[in-house]
């Protein structure tokens, strides 16, 4: 049986299909072997996958590192790089990312602002600078990527929220703003992603 979400419902599949713990830890392409087994994973049979464009969770055991499990969405994000991971690459078409979180400095990591993947105007009170080391031979290099990320990954809920009155009127201009909200968010989390991937 086929439960539809709401993402389907607006002609949006669901993206993520649940993963296992073994496809989890094969798919971070930025972190090395012994980084990917010493993950702290979250319970997985929990996860409504369903209503996720991605999988982002902090490790309960190491409070600065934070992981993003995020499908692959289109052809020109997945054209690059994205196999040459440390750790072998990707399966079932995600990628796993290996964040830590705040600058190297030490700075202080949480912060207000809006969340670069899903642009919420709403949820500012609590993002987070994510830095990802890159993938491959950049990474060797200290080559990192940062991104403004909602500390608790919230990103999936925020995009499906109900747009104001002042964003959208009629139920269809609603069902149409929330449809590309969860585009606009599966595009950029799987540009982070492939470009973290990126060896060149
Ligand atoms: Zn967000």
């Amino acid at each position: 049986m086929v439960i539809r979400s709401a993402a389907d419902s607006l002609g949006l599949v669901p993206l993520m299909t649940p993963l296992t713990e073994k496809q989890v830890r094969a798919s971070f392409v930025n972190a090395s072997k012994r980084e990917a087994n010493q993950a702290t994973l979250p319970d997985l049979a929990a996860i409504n996958w369903d209503g996720l464009d991605y999988l982002g969770w902090r490790d309960r055991k190491a409070p600065l590192v934070a992981y993003v499990i995020v499908p692959r969405v289109d052809d020109d994000v997945d054209a690059d790089g994205v196999t040459d991971g440390v750790t072998g690459g990707v399966t079932g078409g995600v990628t796993g990312v290996l964040l830590r979180a705040g600058d190297a400095k030490g700075g202080r990591p949480r912060r207000k602002g809006v969340c670069a993947w899903c642009e919420d105007v709403v949820a500012t009170a609590d993002v987070s600078l994510y830095v990802a080391r890159r993938g491959g031979a950049p990474g060797r290099n200290g080559n990192t990527i940062g991104t403004l990320i909602c500390t608790d990954f919230r990103c999936s809920r925020n995009v499906r929220r109900v747009p104001l009155l002042a964003e959208a009127t009629t139920p269809e201009a609603k069902a149409e703003l929330t449809a590309r909200r969860i585009e606009g968010l599966r595009e950029r989390a799987a540009r982070f992603a492939a470009e973290v991937a990126s060896t060149r």
